[in-house]
């Protein structure tokens, strides 16, 4: 679940992976396999540990026979109840899938790109056969480098649509630059592009300047990669080679914003005319730099972190041209050493899926072929999935239960007492305009540009990511389409579009455990309803308080509204900076604010949407459970995970939502949560009702 912000999710998911670098996005998700924790039809009695008080360990209370019994399969860096549904999804693609292989559909049509793709990832020999013959082209190219404008024009060919920053939230690319197409900060009819920072394999800058053991031990271990990587591609040196490319990256992490840093948008929206990036970026020939990515004609840009722009456009300049050439071609041999003849895929794993994460075994070919057509066709399959596997009434019923939590956060806000009334009234306006996605999108992707060979896997993906990259910057200027989704709908993940003020809910995490259609409300408003509440609540924080009814930014708050909002919320990042999975790494209470407040916001929202659902009847009990434990308990077990220590590291470090233990006993915020569970003072949950935090 990466990403800022919005999502849910437990691991990076969603489009970031239509990446240059996509081979290690793979490797970097946890790996398919294991049902658990079970399907139900409500709370799942033997999953939770009884011996538990509820006040003490609301998590453990939940799910500590599920997390006793469970084994971390190994070639996943955890499992937990979002990975049990991404095998759930992964699977129903998969029969998807060799569906499509069998029918032998006409060459051009989806049906058949969906084969072609599959079998050209399955196809170990021919990738074996072919060896570093697919590279070689790429690898010349950057040999015959002569100087720093044809330098710069071949940084500029490596520029991809590859980062997103508010929807699916991926701040990470190895390219030196990430481009994202969205509506415009300044013009939210129109799309604009946005420039953000990279050039670094490792997922973020503190992996390159942390100073505990455990960084300094990663950064030797990844030299010692890099080196293999570039004797196994045949390059003379190696090692020397590699320890200039690892002190470039280096010192381009030192001048890259950190991820709280990243999270800012009011430090984000820095328009530069193309004309004006030699004067504020020197360095880089940016002329040069555009002509290679095809954007010479692109008059506007808005750069993210103007100060790193500087920086690495800066290192073009002072670093050697032979550094920078090891550099690209690294790049290009790490990017697709997953396609690349095994030797490279097991070194890649070696390093990044077990030395990094912690993970001993690499997943099934086929499950990772199953990731290549998600990424790359997701759309053509995300079709099939909607139709075979999203019944209407399911759509009907989460409809239903989105418009109740509206309602619900549409009473909180008039409730309010710390708020302006005009800042309530434009609250409530990106309410009534916010267009909530369920189940998949209205308008599907166009593959018919994108062509795919049976035999070419190295092809396949480095046209993948040029049919994106041009896919995107055709519509810079174009009229934005306030339904589109970035999601596919067999992604388990939701997510919060604040730039056209949607929300989108895709068919595979309306699911057991999060969603059931034969399940009772208090199951499911505490599951999927604290998700939907959740996303809702991104609409008006403090980021949605960026952006208004029309996704413009503009900042509709009081100064007053926002300091009020400020210092209730500074209790709660005092609260979670408490939380130490281990004795030396504490919680990042600052990094994890935004989603820390949506989830507190959207456990409220959505118990109060249940209880009007009731309309004041009782609820059934379910294995003895009352109404609102039901609906709690189904909230913690939504959250179980048990995930490794490498992968547990990584998440606190770089990723903007907490832990799924510590999502979990955010209920002690929740004044209901005490009654049901008769919690007392001295437990270890335990809030006086003055500590709870309450924001909406
Ligand atoms: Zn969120």
């Amino acid at each position: 679940m990466r990403i800022s912000r919005k999502d849910v999710r437990l691991v990076r998911s969603g489009t970031w992976l239509a990446t240059f670098a996509f081979a290690l996005a793979m490797i970097l998700q946890p790996a398919q396999g294991q049902q658990t924790p079970e399907q139900s039809r409500g709370v799942v009695v033997e999953n939770m540990d009884p011996a538990v008080k509820p006040g003490d360990d609301f998590f453990r209370y939940c799910n500590g026979a599920w997390l006793k019994r469970t084994e971390i399969p190994a070639d996943r860096g955890s499992v937990g109840a979002f990975l049990t549904l991404r095998d759930k999804s992964d699977q129903r693609v998969k029969e998807l899938v060799e569906g499509a292989a069998k029918s032998n559909a006409a060459p051009g049509t989806n049906t058949r790109k969906i084969a072609d793709l599959f079998h050209s990832y399955m196809d170990e020999a021919g990738i074996e056969a072919k060896g570093m013959a697919p590279l070689e082209p790429h690898l010349k190219a950057i040999e015959g480098i002569q100087n720093k404008k044809a330098l710069a024009f071949a940084l500029g060919k490596t520029l991809r649509a590859d980062v997103d920053a508010l929807n699916n939230t991926n701040f990470h690319t190895a390219n030196l630059f990430g481009l994202w197409v969205a509506p415009d900060f300044n013009d939210s009819e129109h799309y604009a592009a946005y420039l953000m920072q990279g050039g670094l394999q490792l997922p973020d800058r503190e992996y390159y300047t942390g100073q505990s053991d455990r960084m300094k031990n990663l950064r030797t271990a990844y030299q010692s990669h890099v080196a293999a990587m570039l004797k196994l591609a045949g390059f003379s040196e190696p090692a020397a080679r590699a320890a200039k490319i690892v002190a470039l990256e280096h010192a381009i992490a030192e001048k890259h914003l950190t991820l709280a840093e990243n999270e800012d948008v009011h430090k984000a929206n820095n328009p530069w005319k193309r004309t004006e990036f030699a004067a504020k970026a020197p360095g880089l020939d940016w002329a040069e730099y555009f002509r290679g990515a095809g954007l010479e004609k692109q008059e506007n840009f808005i750069v993210w972190q103007p100060g790193a722009f500087a920086s690495e456009s800066g290192l073009v300049a002072s670093e050697p041209l032979e550094t920078w050439r090891d550099f690209l071609a690294y790049h290009v041999i790490e990017a697709y050493g997953g396609v690349l003849p095994k030797a490279f895929a097991d070194e890649r794993f070696a390093f990044f899926g077990k030395t990094l994460q912690g993970t001993t075994e690499q997943r099934p070919r086929w499950s990772r072929a199953v990731t290549v057509v998600n990424v790359w066709l997701g759309d053509a399959v995300g079709q099939l999935y909607a139709k075979q596997f999203f019944p209407p009434e399911s759509k009907a019923r989460v409809e239903k239960m989105v418009a109740n939590i509206e309602e619900a956060f549409r009473k909180r806000i008039d409730a309010l007492t710390w708020m302006d009334p005009a800042t309530k009234a434009e609250a409530k306006a990106k309410l009534s305009t916010l267009y909530v996605g369920i189940g998949y999108t209205e308008h599907w992707l166009d593959y018919s540009a994108y062509e795919i060979k049976p035999d070419d896997i190295f092809g396949n993906l480095w046209r993948g990511n040029l049919f994106v990259y041009t896919r995107e910057t055709a519509r810079l200027g174009k009229p934005v389409d306030r339904h589109e989704w970035t999601m596919t709908p067999q992604t388990v993940n939701a997510v919060n579009l604040p730039l056209q003020n949607a929300l989108s809910f895709p068919a595979a995490i309306l699911e057991p455990p999060f969603f059931d259609a034969n399940a009772p409300d208090a199951f499911n408003y505490g599951a999927i309803g604290a998700v939907i509440g959740h996303e809702v609540s991104h609409t008006f924080d403090a980021e949605g308080s960026a952006f208004d009814s029309k996704g413009r930014v503009r900042n509709w708050w009081t100064p007053a509204d926002l300091a009020h909002f400020e210092a209730s919320t500074q209790k709660l990042v005092e609260q979670y900076d408490k939380y130490k999975p281990f004795p030396d790494l504490a919680l990042n209470g600052k990094q994890t604010i935004d989603e820390n407040i949506a989830d507190v916001a959207g456990i409220a929202a959505s118990y109060d949407a249940y209880h009007a659902a009731l309309g004041g009847n009782k609820a059934p009990e379910q294995a003895g459970f009352s109404g609102d434990q039901q609906f709690f308990l189904a909230y913690g077990q939504t959250r179980a995970s048990k995930p490794r220590e490498g992968t547990l590291r990584q998440q606190v470090m770089t990723d903007p939502h907490s832990p799924s233990e510590y999502r979990t006993d955010t209920v002690r915020n929740i004044d209901a949560w005490y009654p049901a569970f008769q919690v007392t003072e001295g437990e270890k949950l335990y809030l006086k009702p003055g500590e709870r935090v309450r924001i909406w």
